[in-house]
């Protein structure tokens, strides 16, 4: 199909950029690399009246690594956030997750920003920005407010920015652990198709193995990738043994409300989430003991 009649503007900055999404309102919309609108588009899903062309704006491609957070402007294509290394040593997760999105070609032009805006229960950036508690800077025109990732997501492609908003940057904590752990894994039809379930986590242990921070979370299962602080906390203290660790993910899992669909049952959803939550804590806990004995 063929998208609906729409006009094209390509902003030379986020002030106007901001300028035209306020005329606008509703009927613009802002397109990064359009591997989600377009086909929305092409479908009909979606009929903006005038696409906002961000690609040129280069205050919004960037990454930067400080104390506290490894920030990246929302129109960073998301292979140049896979590749980099220094990114990759601060928040670990953002590699391991962004291997598992679509395909190289698609993240060659996909940026961090739109998956994030889009907001598929399923993908991966998401459910990322969910357990690490990331922050997404949103602005319009002089105002910039900071908005946690547990707000943002609101429900299945739904997110809690406005209409007149552009996405400025992302904030993804950096934990200042040493023997810190991170993994993602998921179930998908097919390598590069968005999840069935997806898992991740990040735990960190002190010098005699013990859990000293945890965070794990699930996407694809229910209507927004979530993540468990209050059952995470609990891990705190123990050794992150298979039993606690087991308890977790199942607990996990049976907070959500899981839907069934033509690729999987909601039952089956609610087996595989229990079981990758667990293969994430997992694999996080033997990445953070291989540091613990390294270092
Ligand atoms: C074949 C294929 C396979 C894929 N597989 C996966 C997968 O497995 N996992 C996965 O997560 N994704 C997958 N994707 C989607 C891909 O990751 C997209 O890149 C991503 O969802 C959207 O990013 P984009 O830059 O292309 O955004 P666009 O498509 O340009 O925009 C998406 C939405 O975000 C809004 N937007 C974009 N940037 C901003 C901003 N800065 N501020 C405010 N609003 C903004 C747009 O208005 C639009 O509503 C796949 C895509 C394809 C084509």
């Amino acid at each position: 199909m063929k998208s609906a009649p729409f006009s094209y503007v390509r902003a030379g900055s986020v002030a106007e950029a901001c300028e035209w999404l306020r005329r606008d309102g509703p009927d613009a919309k802002l397109i990064a690399g359009g591997q989600s609108l377009v086909p929305m588009m092409a479908m009909r899903l979606t009929r903006p009246r005038r696409l906002i062309d961000i690609n040129e704006i280069a205050a919004l491609k960037f990454v930067a690594i400080e104390a506290a957070a490894a920030r990246t402007g929302a129109c960073t294509r998301q292979c140049v956030v896979e590749r980099d290394d220094a990114l990759a040593m601060h928040v670990p997760l953002l590699r391991q997750a962004l291997a598992w999105v679509g395909h190289a070609q698609t993240r060659n032009r996909g940026t961090v920003g739109g998956s994030l805006v889009h907001a598929d229960p399923a993908a991966e950036l998401p459910l990322v920005a969910q357990v690490l508690g990331a922050t997404l800077v949103l602005r319009s025109g002089r105002r910039a407010r900071r908005v946690p990732a547990v707000e943002f997501f609101t429900g299945p492609l739904m997110t809690s920015a406005r209409p007149e908003e552009c996405l400025e940057e992302i904030r993804w904590p950096v934990w200042p652990e040493s023997r810190t752990g991170s993994a993602f894994t998921e179930v998908s039809r097919r390598h590069g198709d968005f999840a069935l379930v997806a898992a991740a986590a990040q735990v960190a242990l002190d010098e005699e193995g013990r859990c000293v921070r945890a965070s794990f979370g699930i996407g694809g299962g229910g209507s927004a990738p979530r993540a468990f602080p209050r059952i995470a906390k609990r891990l705190v203290g123990t050794r992150l043994e298979e039993q606690p660790v087991k308890d977790a993910a199942r607990e996990a899992a049976g907070e959500i409300d899981f839907f069934g669909d033509l690729h999987a049952a909601a039952d089956y959803r609610k087996h595989l989430a229990a079981v990758l939550a667990e293969r994430a804590l997992r694999a996080a806990r033997a990445q953070a003991r291989a540091i613990a004995v390294e270092g």
